[in-house]
């Protein structure tokens, strides 16, 4: 990148920070759980509004998701920026989307700036719910991104950490039927649908001792029973079964379904089972694109960590990663110090000065990846090769 667009991009960001730190702190203040994100959007749209994106809200008929677009005067590629604002029960912004949303809406401002002189057009999409029923998930099934070239989203954390992978998940509930009887007087005629879940629970132990160290399968049981002396005719279990890729996970939900199968089976009930919450696939990181990023994040100071993380969840970007090349890398906003996400320490790092300027590095190395791959058709060529070859199959 040169010093000339440097010196704009820095302007242009210094221009928007108030907007952007006034936008995450009211985010903050106003935590709202997925799909109920009313004042969140609200505030990112009129944000993107006022930048003059034509903005598209409701979106897919989701009355808090939106698609806000800039189109450039000149042709060029489409990039795509992904917000999330909701919230988590209770600890509000203990993931940080507020600064999250910011860092991502704000670097498509900062490229709304810039297209009408190198081309392109750039598209800030509002996607709801990440931490629950990610609409993320809506989009990559759509058409959302039929028309877009590149999707980033940046999250904030304790780290500097490159685009990796993420865990594809399937949220599944089970649930199984017996019949009532009094305990005590008249077992026999009784059909015990907990038993039906206690075994279960204890197929998917005996299933887990053989499965791959990074799988995980993990539930909870949502509805036991009655009362002690009334064999229970209906329990629920709630489940998350997670894999490092889609084949293994489709093997995984199989094997998971006999155990449940197995359970009901031996103690004489039946069982059903249902997604109770959108599955979300493996992130898949276009690593052409991931260097790129992680090289402009350099010549601004920021190492990126590239090894791989030791833990990791899932997240509805990696459905949007396997329908178009994407990156999802990590700010750091903790000044340093080691906090997990989730927890209400890591919320109020998203209000610090560290974090803000983290904020305005992530936007500065976003807009330069963009400008790379608008300026060079080569580079977008090479990251679309690597999608055709690693992902399409
Ligand atoms: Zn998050
Ligand atoms: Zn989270």
């Amino acid at each position: 990148m040169t010093k000339q667009w440097g010196d704009r991009i820095e302007t242009l960001i210094d221009e928007l920070r108030p907007e952007l730190q006034e936008l995450s702190e009211y985010i903050y203040e106003h935590p709202e759980l997925g799909h109920e994100e009313v004042k969140s959007s609200k505030a990112h749209v009129d944000l993107l509004e006022k930048h003059g994106f034509e903005v598209e809200y409701p979106y897919l008929g989701i009355s808090t998701a939106f698609k806000a677009v800039y189109k450039g005067g000149k042709a060029g590629p489409t990039l795509a920026y992904l917000s999330e604002y909701d919230a988590l029960p209770g600890i509000g912004h203990g993931c940080g989307h507020n600064i999250l949303g910011a860092t991502d809406t704000g670097a498509g401002i900062v490229l709304s700036k810039l297209v009408d002189e190198v081309g392109g057009t750039v598209i800030v999409l509002g996607t709801p719910a990440e931490e629950t029923n990610g609409d993320k998930v809506t989009m990559a099934d759509a058409d959302t991104f039929d028309d877009v070239d590149v999707a980033f989203c940046t999250h904030p954390s304790d780290k500097n950490y490159a685009s990796g992978k993420s865990m594809a998940m399937e949220a599944i509930e089970f649930r199984f039927y017996g019949k009532t009887a009094h305990a005590a007087a008249t077992p026999f005629e009784g059909k015990n649908a907990l038993e039906a879940c206690i075994n279960f629970f204890n197929s998917v132990s005996t299933l887990r001792q053989q499965l791959r160290p990074t799988a995980r399968v993990h539930g909870v049981i949502k509805e036991g029973g009655e009362a002690a002396n009334i064999i229970p005719d209906y329990t629920r279990a709630e489940f998350y079964v997670r894999a490092m890729d889609m084949p293994y996970l489709n093997e995984l939900r199989e094997k998971v379904i006999r155990c449940a199968e197995a359970g009901a089976l031996a103690a004489d009930c039946k069982m059903e089972w249902s997604h109770y919450e959108a599955s979300y696939k493996n992130l898949i990181t276009n690593e052409t694109l991931s260097a790129l990023y992680n090289d402009n994040m350099h010549s601004l100071g920021v190492e990126m960590v590239t090894e791989p993380r030791e833990s990791m969840g899932s997240m509805d970007m990696g459905n949007v990663s396997q329908v178009v090349p994407a990156i999802n890398p990590y700010f750091e906003i903790t000044n340093g110090k080691s906090v997990s996400g989730h927890t209400t320490e890591f919320r109020e790092c998203t209000l610090t000065e560290e974090a803000y300027e983290a904020m305005e590095k992530t936007i500065a190395g976003l807009t330069y990846t963009a400008l790379d791959l608008i300026t060079d058709s080569e580079k977008l060529h090479q990251v679309k090769e690597e999608f055709l070859n690693n992902v399409k199959v």
